[in-house]
């Protein structure tokens, strides 16, 4: 029953573009057969017809929604995608340890994130269900919680440590909140297109809502009625293999992270998630242009038209500049590495919030169970997560199936930590088998670290510059990037067509 998820010439030259113009470093073909509405029938671009242009910077799944959706809305678009890296999926990537290839950014996708598992339908991906693990919550000691495989017998251990009331508490207030934040559906398919994240918030459930992104999610659970003890060990246990983070973190972010808790159906993309990507980025026929960092956009204008353009600028490179009538972001602006600037954009975000960073470690080895105090391998959990210690250098532990649903022969464990693991902090937990396969370690700057009460950057940072991820600063997850990449869509959409 219990299950956790983790949980982008002048103007008139411009408008004058055909869609046999040639880009730099085109790495797709311009098609000019387009898809209509649906993506699926083909229809022939009217090349009389003025063709809008539009850069979206960024190829993860923020970026990547964004061209889809704008494709169903404007046919005719030209859509030029920018991705500094020499691969598409920015945060949904894999490794390959050994033979097999596993994920190693974000990896879980729960049955009601509408938009990805739409996604993956409509891009012909398979689901690659994740088999069932039981999961136990270690505090540096002993294990306080261990799930069991037998369904009713786990409700039973649930009621038995935590009590009714507060487990019943504590899945109102997440369900609450999830049936509301269902309305951004229906309110995105009328096309409802938010210039802030407050305003898209509170359209979805009230101020309550957006309050919650104001306090901490302890404090939050607290007022509801749900036990410190439940908050100190399950709660904290999602939050900390969600984002790396403690139950100081906003309320709304909390409770995105804890949706999965009631999760029937999680899985993963067959063969990587980051297949998401590439195929949306297909099917809205773009221009992709990878190793591509963009480090400027410049707000023109141009007289004899009376509109406004946008040039961008690369890095570390003299050629030409490129203009559009509009510029979607569809990376996070406040990530360290961002060099991403616009001098004279109107609402360019001036504070900069900070990233966690997270590393992923994997792992080939024996655990060691007596460090967990147990009496045996089979009874150690095969996923470890863990409460609040400062002595303990990782979050969580996990045993890995590869991207095609194939458990390696000899145990591949995952682990996540805020610092880089040494040999000495593997061989805590592991009888290291060192001639079998090296120890990849992946380094993101995962999510923002959350801090309440979080100041939203806008969507809207100039007239025709939309950003999608100022919504992470609400929550992070592949659904929420797909969502702020539907509204940068609508927005582009809105101010194109006006
Ligand atoms: C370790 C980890 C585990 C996670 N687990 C989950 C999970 O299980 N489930 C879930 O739903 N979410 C999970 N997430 C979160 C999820 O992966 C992200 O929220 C989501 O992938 C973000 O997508 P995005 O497109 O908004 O940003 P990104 O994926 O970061 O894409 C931004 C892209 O922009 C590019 N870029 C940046 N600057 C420039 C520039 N100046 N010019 C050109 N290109 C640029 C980057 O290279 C990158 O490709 C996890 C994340 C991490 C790191």
């Amino acid at each position: 029953m219990l299950k956790l998820i983790s949980v982008t010439a002048t103007a008139t030259a411009l408008s004058c573009f055909g869609c046999h113009s040639l880009y730099h470093s085109l790495n797709t073909k311009v098609e000019c057969e387009i898809k209509e509405k649906n993506l699926t029938s083909n229809k022939k671009l009217d090349l009389n017809e003025t063709c809008h242009k539009v850069a979206i910077i960024g190829s993860g799944i923020g970026g990547c929604s964004a061209a889809y959706f704008l494709r169903k809305l404007m046919p005719n678009v030209k859509i030029d995608v920018y991705e500094k890296s020499h691969i598409v999926g920015g945060r949904l990537s894999i490794v390959k340890v050994g033979d097999h290839e596993f994920e190693a950014g974000g990896s879980i996708i729960h049955n009601k994130n509408q938009y990805v598992v739409n996604f993956m339908k409509e891009t012909g991906l398979q689901p690659n269900v994740k088999p069932e693990k039981n999961f136990g919550i270690y505090n540096n000691e002993h294990f306080v919680f261990v799930e069991s495989g037998v369904k009713i017998y786990n409700f039973l251990k649930l009621l038995w440590r935590y009590g009714p009331y507060t487990l019943y508490k504590m899945n109102l207030v997440v369900n609450e909140t999830l049936k509301q934040f269902d309305n951004i559906y229906s309110l995105q398919d009328y096309q409802k297109a938010y210039r802030t994240v407050e305003e898209l918030l509170v359209d979805i459930g009230g101020e309550k809502i957006l309050q919650y992104t104001k306090e901490t999610l302890a404090n939050v659970m607290l007022k509801e009625g749900v036990s410190k003890k439940l908050i100190d060990e399950l709660i904290t246990a999602a939050i900390r293999v969600n984002y790396g983070q403690n139950t100081n973190i906003n309320a709304f972010a909390g409770l995105v992270a804890l949706a999965g808790i009631q999760g029937d159906s999680l899985f993963s993309i067959k063969g990587g998630n980051y297949q998401i990507c590439k195929n949306l980025l297909s099917i809205s026929y773009v221009n992709l242009m990878l190793d591509q960092e963009i480090s400027s956009i410049q707000k023109c204008y141009d007289n004899s038209t009376k509109k406004v353009y946008y040039n961008l600028e690369f890095n570390n490179d003299e050629r030409s500049k490129v203009n559009y009538d509009c510029v979607i972001i569809a990376a996070p602006l406040e990530a360290p590495k961002c060099i991403l600037k616009c001098n004279n954009c109107l609402n360019w975000p001036s504070t900069q919030g900070s990233f966690k960073q997270i590393f992923a470690t994997f792992v080939q080895g024996c655990l060691k169970y007596d460090t967990f105090n147990c009496k045996s391998e089979n009874e150690v959990p095969s996923f470890i997560l863990t409460t609040e210690n400062l002595k303990l250098k990782y979050t969580s532990i996990g045993v890995q199936t590869d991207v095609y649903g194939i458990m390696p022969e000899k145990k591949i464990y995952k682990l996540f930590s805020h610092y880089k693991l040494n040999d000495d902090d593997l061989k805590s937990c592991f009888h290291l088998d060192n001639s079998l396969t090296p120890k990849p370690v992946v380094e993101w700057y995962a999510y923002p670290a959350y801090n309440v009460p979080e100041v939203f950057a806008p969507f809207k940072l100039d007239d025709g510059v939309f950003y999608v991820n100022a919504i992470e600063r609400a929550a992070s997850a592949m659904e929420m990037s797909a969502i702020g990449g539907r509204n940068a869509a609508i927005l582009s959409y809105q101010y194109l067509e006006k």
